[in-house]
């Protein structure tokens, strides 16, 4: 029988305003969808895996973001030690994804080829598709790879029994979603191949992309495969992920951090 995972996401960060224009193409001034920032992690028994590393908390303000909860501290809050985790899956590689690889010092990392091959190459002589990279960062994947803490993925394929990669380029050159077991079905963890739910229904062309036409033949991959039901997807920055599902850890002011995207949502998704 395939393993069954519990899937969380982690609110760690938020941009309470952020506006449609900034955001996609032929967007509103006027419209804010405000932003929010989620790592997540896989949990089947006593097996976890932790799916990106967020932003570097001390890169946040200089960004206008506002950190809210340390990776480590997030993942104390559900029984995790970060210096205990073995697998981190990297979706791909911008700065508020990679932003913590050595809060893991004992784990091994899995990236697409096709990303590393960008953030090393030609592709960073363009300042609008370097800019959501940190060089620092990506000198520490180099470094991973030196290691032998880095494993290369080429396109789709098993991860973990229950746990299938899916290559959906565009956004970046590596951008990767998780199709993962639940008890509840098959749920597709998008991270950044959408970001909003709405991206998705209405097929709208985000503006921070390293191929456009690929972004958006990603969406409609996600579409297909959710076959319309969009709690079956987790988007990578929505925050009606942090509002619509049950928290099992809060800040002090009551606002969620470990949400349990695997669980059904609480209230319907606004389109
Ligand atoms: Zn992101």
């Amino acid at each position: 029988m395939t393993k069954k995972w519990e899937v969380y996401a982690f609110r760690y960060a938020a941009m309470p305003e952020r506006y449609e224009a900034e955001l996609f193409i032929g967007g509103r001034t006027d419209a804010n969808w405000g932003m929010d920032y989620f790592f997540w992690m896989l949990r089947s028994g006593e097996e976890v895996i932790v799916v990106d590393t967020g932003a570097n908390s001390a890169k946040m303000p200089a960004k206008g973001r506002t950190p809210l909860i340390s990776i480590e501290a997030a993942l104390a809050g559900v029984g995790v030690n970060a210096a205990d985790v073995d697998k981190v899956f990297l979706t791909h590689a911008h700065w508020d994804h990679v932003g913590n690889l050595d809060s893991f010092p004992k784990a091994h990392f899995w990236m697409q080829q096709a990303e590393m091959a960008s953030i090393t190459g030609s592709d960073m002589t363009f300042a609008k598709i370097r800019g959501a990279y940190q060089s620092d960062e990506v000198q520490r994947l180099v470094g991973l790879v030196y290691e032998d803490r880095l494993t290369f993925l080429d396109g789709d394929g098993s991860f973990a029994d229950g746990v299938d990669y899916l290559f959906m380029p565009g956004h970046s050159a590596g951008q990767t979603a998780l199709q993962i077991e639940t008890a509840s079905g098959p749920l597709l963890l998008a991270s950044d191949a959408v970001h909003y739910y709405r991206e998705v229904a209405e097929e709208l062309c985000f503006l921070a992309f390293n191929d456009a036409k690929e972004m958006l033949a990603g969406l409609r991959k996600c579409k297909a495969l959710v076959g319309g039901n969009w709690d079956r997807m987790i988007p990578g920055h929505d925050p009606q992920i942090t509002w619509r599902y049950p928290a099992e850890t809060r800040l002090d002011n009551g606002d969620p951090v470990a949400l349990r995207v695997d669980l059904p949502a609480m209230k319907p998704l606004e389109l």
